[in-house]
């Protein structure tokens, strides 16, 4: 047996307020004067000036609003790319990615594509990369996806929706600063915390577990808790709280996996375009089967907050729409195996994925 050499994030700022700190930290990567810092924000920061006043912006640097309303593509990624190519006179100094999960991931796929040839869907799997990527920094603004820390950026392409695993994916840097996460809309706080919990779950539960992932899943198990049913912190707190565990559940599920309710979710999210956060809650709400202790605790977690889960998506769907979200989620073959063991097909069929669909 041999073991995985993982790269992680090598360097992290926590605090609040460190996102003041940016300049500081990125001005020493400058290549040149002429090889810009790109800055890729989510467009709800457009016209906030608490937030985009302190982007450093200097020379030749871009800043580009993205909206976070889909989640990242293959051909998003490859027309960022190109669009860098040509505006800028040298290669970028850097990708700097301020926002959700969906901005990290951008940012993350576009420093990997600058440095190696042809279109991002060839890269979906794992460690299909070459090259190095450009340096990158991720700024977490809301906080549960884990993907500040992970060594995967999801992307959804022509025919599959699957991240690109490799050891340059992770961040050069990344700065934790709670404080960016104050005026995250309350569903969507349930909703990405929510992501995080389930990969707690997931890895916990796991066939993959090790001592590893046990202790950094553990970890954000016990802040979800206290975040999400206990309820007795202070904003400030639990926007300090969450940033951490979601950097736990990330670790946590690093050295193992994730499970049935990101396989499903993934199906739904590629067909539907369901959202990552939300379509994971959608389907975890009808895995008490797989995980009953987890959905027990989802359950009353989702009745504390006062949060709603959307039903009846697939109430419409054709054949032929079940057929490819069934394709995609049994495609994610580690996630099954982690979840049910090596024989998880004897248990996991066609018919049973569909069943359970057509309940949410
Ligand atoms: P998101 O980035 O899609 O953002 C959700 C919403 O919150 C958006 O409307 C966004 O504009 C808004 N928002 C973000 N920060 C805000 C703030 N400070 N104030 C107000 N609004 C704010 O959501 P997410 O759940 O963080 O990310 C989901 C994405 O992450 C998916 O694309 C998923 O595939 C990906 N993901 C990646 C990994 C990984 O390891 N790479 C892991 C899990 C999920
Ligand atoms: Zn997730």
């Amino acid at each position: 047996m041999s073991y995985k050499n993982y790269p992680m994030v090598s360097r992290v700022v926590f605090g609040r307020g460190s996102f003041n700190q940016l300049d500081e930290i990125i001005s020493p990567k400058r290549l040149s004067v002429k090889a810009p810092f790109i800055f890729l924000v989510d467009d709800v920061f457009k016209g906030n000036s608490w937030l985009t006043s302190r982007i450093p912006l200097a020379y030749e640097d871009k800043l580009l609003y993205i909206s976070a309303n889909e989640e990242p593509k293959t051909s998003q990624v490859d027309k960022l790319v190109e669009d860098i190519i040509l505006t800028s006179k040298e290669r970028p100094s850097g990708i700097v990615g301020i926002g959700g999960g969906t901005i990290m991931d951008l940012a993350k796929a576009v420093s990997i594509m600058l440095t190696n040839d042809g279109e991002s869907k060839n890269y979906q799997g794992w460690d299909l990369v070459k090259n190095p990527a450009v340096y990158h920094v991720g700024i977490p603004t809301i906080s549960g996806t884990g993907a500040e820390v992970s060594r995967t950026t999801v992307l959804t392409g022509p025919d599959k929706k699957l991240g690109i695993n490799s050891d340059y994916t992770p961040f050069d840097q990344v700065i934790l600063d709670p404080e960016l996460t104050k005026d995250v809309p309350k569903q969507q706080w349930f909703y990405t915390g929510m992501d995080c919990f389930i990969h707690c779950i997931e890895s916990l539960n796991g066939t993959f577990l090790n001592a590893f992932s046990k202790s950094y899943g553990e970890k954000a198990y016990e802040l979800c808790n206290e975040l999400f049913l206990d309820n007795n912190l202070t904003p400030e707190e639990a926007q300090d709280k969450l940033m951490m565990a979601s950097w736990h559940g990330g670790m946590s599920i690093a050295y193992s996996q994730v499970g049935v309710a990101h396989a499903m979710s993934y199906g739904l999210g590629y067909v539907l375009g369901t959202k990552h956060g939300i379509g994971n809650c959608i389907v975890f709400d009808h895995l008490e089967e797989f995980y009953p202790e987890g959905v027990a605790l989802f359950k009353k977690m989702k009745a504390k907050n006062n949060i709603e889960i959307p039903k009846g998506l697939c109430d419409n769907l054709s054949d032929d729409e079940f057929n490819t979200m069934i394709n995609v989620a049994m495609g994610l073959e580690p996630l099954w195996e982690n979840a049910i063991g090596k024989n998880w097909k004897k248990v996991i069929t066609p018919q049973k994925l569909k069943d359970l669909y057509q309940k949410m």
